[in-house]
């Protein structure tokens, strides 16, 4: 029985190529919603998408998926570590699929968002006692 369940879950990995064995790396369940929304986020590389828009995206390629469950997926992507997470204006929560560290250009008036490569900047400012830096993102916001 264990090991049927376990061929299963080795050809349902094999089926859906990349996705199953990247959420199975994180430590992440391959359930439908999830695999949908990776297949479509990693096919190609430096995606930055709204829930709204995965939701679209979702929704044209037949994958019946609600607003709330697409974007608790793309948070749960996020808290295991395969998608960057930045607020661009307050309201709006963009999911970034390229997690190498870089900062940020964003068009104000289109809402375009571009990555730009790390900066040399000055260096950051030494965090309190006991705590260590962990990521810097910078926007950069023009129009
Ligand atoms: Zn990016």
């Amino acid at each position: 029985m264990k090991n049927s369940h376990a061929k299963h879950e080795r050809s349902k990995r094999l089926l859906q190529g990349g996705s199953a064995a990247l959420l199975t790396s994180a430590g992440l369940r391959p359930t439908r919603p999830r695999l949908a929304l990776a297949d479509w986020l990693f096919r190609k590389p430096n995606k930055h998408v709204t829930a709204e828009q995965a939701h679209a995206a979702m929704t044209k390629a037949g994958v019946s998926l609600s607003l709330a469950t697409v974007y608790n997926t793309l948070n749960l992507l996020a808290g295991a570590g395969l998608l960057r997470q930045i607020c661009v204006d307050g309201k709006q929560v963009l999911f970034d699929t390229n997690r190498d560290p870089h900062h940020y250009m964003y068009n104000e008036a289109s809402g375009r968002l571009t990555d730009i490569p790390p900066l040399r900047l000055v260096a950051p400012p030494r965090p309190p006692r006991g705590m260590k830096i962990t990521d810097v993102e910078i926007v950069i916001r023009v129009r």
